[in-house]
């Protein structure tokens, strides 16, 4: 199938037209309010909403031992001494000596001279600036050396006359702060750690509307897994083999068929999930220069090497069936692609970031990574609280594999494949969402046609309105402001996929019209039925056809 994502663009002016986002504090100017912050409008805090409900049902509520806490957006600067953030945590940047605009130096690297510029050091991205003779984009002026511009915000917390505390970059440090306490009233590994909640970052150019913002939200999952420690992490000889020199956690290798210690013991890795198909871009086929994805079960992902263990492997497939199943994101829009080893975060042994084909080329939206015992370590050390387990008689920190999904970037994934332009099926321009994530299942419409009728006709309305929002669990608006058109047109544009209407008909035969947002059919139905018709539609039990 033919991919065509709908332009971000063109996602963001409807976004704002029908205020699901805006931008925060937009009444004052551009020079008065900052790029990177959104407002959620009704319809965005509805879809948010939904999207959390069914990431939980699926990555928490039908797991065992999967547990979810919401921690504290503020916090201390030592937790991010610990973790690495506070020295490591930069962007390059440079300016223009004429204009003094400021740009991520490895992205102008690679928009302006089509270079790989990720993960290489200011003195180098400098040097690539000087040779390829680079000069800012917007007045032509020299740039100057790139600098390193860190991404957190600073703040103090109390009377402090230094900068004491940090708003989190990312929510896995608070989870890695509960671990202990959690391990103490649930148990040993294995078990999930989730968290939903917002981010911080000071981002140099936030851009292309939700994509890259200051202030954004994450639903991330720290799975802990007790390594046995005769499995060797790393194998020096292997490395050298492979001409890699020193002992470089992003070289380590993969479990394969071992099965000694929970890291390749995944419980969630049940037949379907072994079923299931990945996309995944390898880093051989990056390195030949090719965008050629292997397609290939998930189980032969990790028995060829290619995964480095079966929690990857599984974290992989739930969020294929996530995407496809519950957003209805196209299969062949995603794929995985591992990053290269200078892209690889220093505590990562293996990180396989999930990219959608957005308007503007395959992005990330998700970062799956293996954190190995690299953060509880550095929190023990830092602390000096024990996080030890035994594993045949040898005490070790667990490690941890990590997916971390953006919720904003996830938003912009379901419009890339929802939003339909005006005139390609109707006059105005309209969201096709899957009815999983649709947030407003139906809309109930009396008709208010012959003056005689209206009241009882809205009477009626009201009382099945009422009873789909006791009946089902879904979210269900009345409304009976303006022509049908007008309602439907409305609706349409809200992605709801069910409109019930109520008419004259309604008074003599109890029955209602139930329109198909895609098809635009409408068939009548018995009243009564009409919640058990709804949960049946949505639930997938029924479709639409078979009412007809
Ligand atoms: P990271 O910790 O950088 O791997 O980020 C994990 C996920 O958070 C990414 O895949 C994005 O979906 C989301 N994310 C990270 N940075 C931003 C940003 N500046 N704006 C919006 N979403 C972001």
């Amino acid at each position: 199938m033919e991919l065509k994502p709908a332009g971000i663009e063109e996602i963001m002016r409807f976004l704002i037209r029908e205020a699901v986002v805006f931008p925060t504090a937009e009444i004052y100017s551009s020079k008065q309010a900052f790029s990177g912050f959104y407002t959620f409008g009704h319809l965005g805090t509805l879809l948010v909403e939904e999207i959390k409900r069914l990431w939980r049902r699926r990555f928490i509520w039908s797991k065992e031992r999967v547990y979810e806490i919401s921690g504290s957006i503020l916090t201390p600067t030592i937790v991010w001494k610990a973790s690495g953030h506070l020295d490591s945590f930069w962007d390059p940047i440079v300016f223009c000596t004429r204009c003094n605009r400021t740009f991520r130096a490895d992205h102008l690297i690679e928009e302006k001279l089509n270079l790989k510029a990720e993960g290489k050091s200011v003195d180098e991205l400098t040097e690539i600036i000087r040779s390829n003779g680079l000069k800012c984009p917007v007045c032509g002026g020299v740039l100057s050396d790139v600098r390193r511009h860190y991404l957190m915000f600073k703040t103090k917390v109390g009377v402090s006359v230094e900068d004491n505390a940090v708003l989190r970059p990312e929510t896995a440090q608070v989870i890695f702060l509960s671990y202990p306490r959690i391990r103490n009233v649930f148990g040993k590994p294995p078990f999930g750690i989730a968290q939903i909640g917002r981010s911080y970052r000071n981002e140099i150019s936030p851009r292309r509307g939700l994509f890259r913002l200051r202030e954004f939200e994450q639903m991330e999952i720290e799975y802990f897994v007790l390594r046995d420690a005769k499995c060797i992490p790393f194998s020096r000889e292997e490395a050298e083999r492979k001409g890699i020199v020193g002992e470089d956690l992003r070289y380590r290798p993969k479990c394969m068929d071992c099965k000694r210690c929970q890291v390749n013991n995944c419980p969630y890795f049940t037949e379907e999930y072994r079923k299931t198909l990945l996309r995944i871009l390898t880093r051989e086929a990056q390195l030949k220069g090719s965008e050629e994805v292997v397609e290939i079960t998930a189980d032969e992902a990790v028995k060829r090497g290619i995964l480095p263990n079966e929690w990857m492997a599984y974290v992989l497939a739930e969020e294929v069936r996530f995407l496809t199943e519950d957003l209805g994101v196209p299969f062949n829009a995603i794929r995985f692609r591992e990053m290269l080893p200078e892209e690889t975060p220093h505590y990562s042994a293996g990180n396989f970031d999930l990219e959608i084909c957005f308007s503007f080329g395959w992005k990330e939206i998700v970062g799956n990574a293996y954190r190995t015992d690299y953060d509880l370590t550095k929190h023990m050390k830092m602390s000096g609280v024990k996080m030890l387990e035994e594993v045949n008689g040898v005490k070790v920190v667990p490690h941890v594999i990590e997916p971390s999904i953006g919720i904003e970037r996830t938003i912009l994934t379901i419009l890339s494949y929802a939003y339909v332009k005006a005139k390609v099926d109707r006059k105005y321009d309209w969201l096709k969402l899957h009815r999983k994530v649709a947030p407003v299942k139906a809309a109930v419409l009396p008709l208010m046609m012959p003056r005689e009728y209206a009241r009882e006709e809205s009477k009626i309305a009201r009382d099945i309105w009422r009873r789909l929002c006791e009946e089902t669990e879904y979210h269900i608006v009345y409304d009976e402001k303006g022509s049908i058109g007008s309602r439907y047109k409305r609706y349409d544009q809200w992605g709801v996929p069910y409109c019930i209407t109520v008419d004259a008909d309604t008074m003599r035969d109890n029955t209602v019209t139930i329109r198909d947002r895609d098809t635009r059919k409408q068939v009548r139905v018995k009243l009564e039925k009409i919640p058990a018709i709804v949960t049946n539609l949505i639930k997938g039990r029924i479709k639409f056809s078979h009412l007809e």
